[in-house]
């Protein structure tokens, strides 16, 4: 028998499995995924988000703890363990070298990247090259990876973890059944954002008849479709999160419905205006920095009629922002711009009009929360805010791109599963299947790659030492850099 099985194959899943092998178990992991497609979500990413007091290697200032945290308190309206959060804070000013170790290599951010030179380590060639570097350092060390292995049950006794199951069909349909045991488990397999049947089942109807799922796209991976945590949650485990909270981006309407990826994200939403189906505005596009805003728009095109918004800058704001794959519809003229887009004509000319003559410029500064904004105009535009009034006009049409849902198993900081508060002695979890412990809402960018990084090490660590007999003092090596994380 394996002394640690780890169900999933993205970040939280390869730092769990090479843990668990650094610690000297034997290590088998399940991938639903073929291997072309390995990865999850992970193999999208661009950066984390670190803690750092002084400049360090890629990154320029301090970050310290309590900045951070701070920035997750606000983001999260509250809805955060704070020992949890503080966790994986500390953790991430730690892991880089560990990182490093595996292969993985840092780059400072290229420019026009979220304001995040300060907060954030960029991954040399991004997501895939990162999980490709765990999975040849995984193979090195002997994990051994099983792809196209779906999990769709998990044998219980009680709370205690005994085996999973594994449902493959062939070319020609034939379903093979497969079972594994082992000493000690990790679940990391990921949300349940790619499941639309479930996503439309959380969201429900609005009061306009429609269901906003079917006009969702989903960022990422389609592998994710929750099977191990509706098995978890069904079994009686305990959960934690909202199934409508997740990180939900504007994305460009045209990308495609899985994997489109980072370059499908509209990045221009604080330079210009935003306007619904209706031509009328709906939100303040100057609230805040945009790595702090950028994931409430999908929720806030989610909730305007078609689930539709259209991005409109002029050419002022052209060069100042990561150009999106798609070209934008150009334009000479509001008018024109209306006509071209379907747009009711004069009520997006009044609208527009209506928000240059609230303008009240003062020194633009995009990299500041400038003085900036509209007067006596609702919504107001509280930074950045300038007329739109150099042609041409650009728009870009926008969707709710669903990154991970929030949805997920209580933990605590040995990343243990619960069963009616009873912590669970050989199960544990990590990544979007706990992010919701630390994201009750909101998000900021890196600090997915945060929590699964912190989460993933901790779990493998902990199966490993519950699989060879040593739990209380492999949670010690586990912390082991994180400070006095428990005090
Ligand atoms: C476009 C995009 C850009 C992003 N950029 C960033 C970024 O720059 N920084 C950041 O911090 N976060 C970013 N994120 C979020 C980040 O991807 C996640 O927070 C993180 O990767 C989650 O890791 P994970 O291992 O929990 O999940 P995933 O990487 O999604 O892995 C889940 C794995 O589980 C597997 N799986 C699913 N179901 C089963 C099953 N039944 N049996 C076996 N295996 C299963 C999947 O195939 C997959 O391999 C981004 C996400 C997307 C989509």
């Amino acid at each position: 028998m394996v002394d640690v099985l780890v169900i999933g194959g993205g970040n939280a899943a390869l730092c769990a499995a090479l843990m668990a092998r650094e610690a000297g178990a034997s290590v088998t992991m399940l991938e639903a995924a073929p291997r072309a497609w390995r990865g999850g979500n992970s193999q999208h990413v661009r950066n984390l988000r670190c803690m750092h007091d002084a400049p360090q290697d890629v990154l320029v200032e301090a970050y310290p703890e309590e900045e951070y945290w701070q920035d997750l308190l606000k983001v999260t309206g509250g809805l955060t363990d704070e020992r949890l959060a503080r966790l994986v804070i500390r953790a991430s000013s730690t892991c880089r070298d560990w990182m490093r170790s595996h292969g993985v290599h840092f780059q400072p951010p290229l420019s026009g990247a979220l304001h995040v030179a300060r907060t954030n380590a960029f991954f040399m060639g991004g997501g895939k090259a990162l999980v490709n570097a765990y999975y040849r350092s995984a193979e090195r060390l002997g994990v051994q990876v099983h792809y196209d292995a779906p999990v769709d049950a998990i044998e219980l006794d009680g709370g205690r973890f005994v085996a999973a199951r594994v449902a493959r069909t062939d070319a020609d349909g034939t379903v093979r059944h497969e079972r594994f045991e082992a000493r000690s488990c990790v679940l990391a397999a990921g949300g349940f954002e790619s499941n639309i049947p479930w996503m439309r089942e959380a969201w429900g109807r609005n009061a306009d008849g429609e269901w906003p799922v079917d006009n969702f796209l989903i960022r990422g991976t389609r592998y994710n479709m929750g099977t191990v945590l509706k098995f978890m949650l069904d079994a009686g485990a305990d959960s934690i999160g909202d199934p409508t909270q997740a990180h939900c981006v504007a994305i460009d309407a045209r990308a495609p419905l899985y994997d489109g990826g980072i370059c499908t994200r509209i990045d221009c939403v604080s330079l210009g205006v935003v306007v619904n189906r209706n031509a009328e505005r709906f939100y303040d596009e100057g609230e805040d920095f945009w790595p702090k805003r950028y994931a409430i728009w999908g929720r806030l095109v989610a909730l305007q009629p078609g689930q539709i918004g259209y991005s409109i800058i002029d050419a002022k704001a052209v060069g100042r922002f990561m150009p999106p794959v798609f070209p934008g519809t150009t334009a000479g003229t509001l008018p024109e711009l209306a006509r071209k887009l379907g747009l009711d004509e004069a009520v997006f000319v009044r609208t527009v009009e209506r928000f240059n003559a609230a303008c009240r410029v003062g020194t633009f500064d995009h990299t500041a929360l400038d003085d900036c904004r509209t007067e006596g105009l609702t919504p107001p535009k509280t930074h950045w805010a300038r007329p739109i009034d150099v042609p041409p006009f650009t728009a870009y049409p926008v969707r709710p791109g669903v990154t991970f849902t929030y949805l997920g198993l209580k933990t605590d900081e040995r990343a243990s599963v619960f069963f009616g508060g009873q912590c669970s002695p050989n199960l544990f979890v990590a990544g979007e299947m706990m992010a919701g412990n630390v994201l009750g809402k909101g998000y900021t960018a890196g600090v997915g790659m945060s929590i699964g990084t912190a989460f993933g090490r901790i779990a493998g660590t902990q199966a490993a030492g519950v699989a060879l007999g040593a739990g209380a003092s492999a949670f010690e090596t586990s912390m082991k850099g994180a400070h006095d994380v428990l005090a």
